[in-house]
């Protein structure tokens, strides 16, 4: 069985990664929620090119608003600051769920102290 101050010293190890993954979460800027990503698309002309199999490449951001699922062609002049944006929101995201598992293994590890320190009374 590891120590008292085993725990204790893994206790606070966890609690100092959440602190960092906290201050990841909140230093990403101006961010804009969305996947930007590049697609490729017919324009519907039967005569063009895609027709034949040779797509259209567009930059397009997608994201769900109240349930639906939208997607939005950046125009180039954007595709730089866009592209910021929505990093700082996967980044933000990611961070996110990597929180939430490290407060429920934090929780986890003030239990295994507590249970370690627990008195057994009365004797049975
Ligand atoms: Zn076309």
């Amino acid at each position: 069985m590891a120590s008292l101050s085993a725990y204790r010293q893994k206790l606070w190890r966890d609690y100092d990664a959440l602190g960092r993954t906290l201050r990841l979460m909140t230093s990403q800027g101006p961010l804009t929620p969305g996947s930007f990503y590049l697609m490729r698309r017919k324009c519907g002309k039967p005569t063009c090119r895609c027709a034949r199999g040779q797509l259209h490449p567009v930059w397009v951001l997608t994201r769900t608003e109240s349930g639906q699922h939208k997607l939005y062609s950046v125009p180039a002049a954007q595709r730089a600051q866009v592209r910021q944006w929505a990093g700082a929101w996967r980044r933000y995201q990611r961070a996110r769920a990597q929180l939430v598992k490290q407060i429920a293994a934090l929780l986890a590890q003030a239990d295994r102290l507590v249970q370690a320190q627990q008195v057994d009374w009365p004797k049975r």
